[in-house]
């Protein structure tokens, strides 16, 4: 009795799992159908400095599921991971950002603006050709490699460490620099990161969050600059929403900032606005 019992529940959990995987599957062709229809959109969401100049942007994908509708990419880019097709996204997204640069390129763009920073995913990284790709895009636009950075995770970076260290050593002497992005949530040890030649570090938004309010974030914010500063970085905070949060990460010695208090991401066309 017993075991037929169990036999049943392995069989509904065998039924349970085999519908997720079909939605799984399903989902994943129609973001498949969805990057060939042009579907998929880069936003752009600017950097500034304390002064209130635009130093950069940041690269968001966005796409619109034809039944769910606006997903956030921290939903769908872990579906795309987990098949091959983070890499077809992926390469969308290198391309897009360096068609944008060319557009850019032609405005008549502040002094204080550098560059158009691109999130990267872990299989990307890994690809062999990788680098080539990075650079084949630039070479194909027709734009100074100085304009493209790259952001990467912590523990994307700390996974693979060795590897890791020659890459951004190598795109750096490319001139292409990287960012570790939301920093402070991963695990990285302070010994890897003295050695990852990284140009920017990122404050996690969750430490940026109430800053004010909370003495902890404030601690961990303060240290994450600190350390920034030591290792030759510059310190960016992610998620800055009010005047408060500004303050206080002024106070605490961090001058690059992004979030909703200054600018969400925007369309491509919106986002050119801001140099006119
Ligand atoms: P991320 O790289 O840390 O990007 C920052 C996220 O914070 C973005 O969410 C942005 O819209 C959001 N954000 C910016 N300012 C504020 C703010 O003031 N308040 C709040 N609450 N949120 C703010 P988004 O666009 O939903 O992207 C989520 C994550 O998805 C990104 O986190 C990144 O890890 C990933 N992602 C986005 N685009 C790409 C892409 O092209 N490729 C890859 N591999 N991953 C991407
Ligand atoms: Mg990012
Ligand atoms: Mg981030
Ligand atoms: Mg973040």
């Amino acid at each position: 009795e017993a075991k037929r019992a169990k036999t049943q529940q392995g069989k509904q959990y065998q039924r349970a799992m085999s519908d997720k995987i079909k939605k799984r599957l399903a989902y994943i062709d129609d973001m498949k159908q969805g990057l060939e229809q042009g579907d998929f959109k880069l936003y752009y969401q600017a950097q500034y400095n304390h002064y209130g100049d635009i130093i950069g942007a940041e690269a968001l994908l966005r796409w619109q599921h034809p039944i769910h509708g606006k997903e956030s990419p921290a939903l769908y880019i872990p579906i795309a991971e987990e098949s091959d097709l983070i890499l077809s996204i992926g390469q969308w997204v290198l391309e897009q950002a360096c068609r944008d640069i060319k557009k850019l390129e032609q405005l008549s763009l502040p002094k204080s603006f550098n560059k158009i920073a691109i999130n990267i995913s872990a299989k990307q990284l890994i690809q062999h050709d990788f680098q080539v790709s990075v650079l084949e895009a630039i070479t194909q636009n027709d734009i100074p490699a100085n304009r493209l950075a790259l952001e990467l995770t912590e523990n994307l970076l700390v996974e693979n460490i060795e590897d890791s260290i020659k890459l951004i050593a190598s795109l750096k002497e490319n001139e292409i620099d990287c960012a570790i992005d939301d920093f402070g949530t991963g695990y990285s040890s302070l010994t890897y990161l003295k050695r990852i030649p990284a140009s920017v570090l990122k404050i996690d938004r969750s430490f940026v969050t109430n800053i004010a309010q909370s003495s902890e974030s404030a601690a961990i914010a303060s240290m994450i600059i600190s350390l920034g500063k030591t290792l030759n970085m510059d310190i960016l905070a992610e998620g800055v929403e009010t005047q408060e949060e500004l303050n206080c990460l002024k106070e605490l010695g961090c001058f690059h900032y992004q979030g909703f208090y200054f600018s969400g991401p925007l369309p491509f066309e919106q986002f050119s606005q801001l140099f006119k």
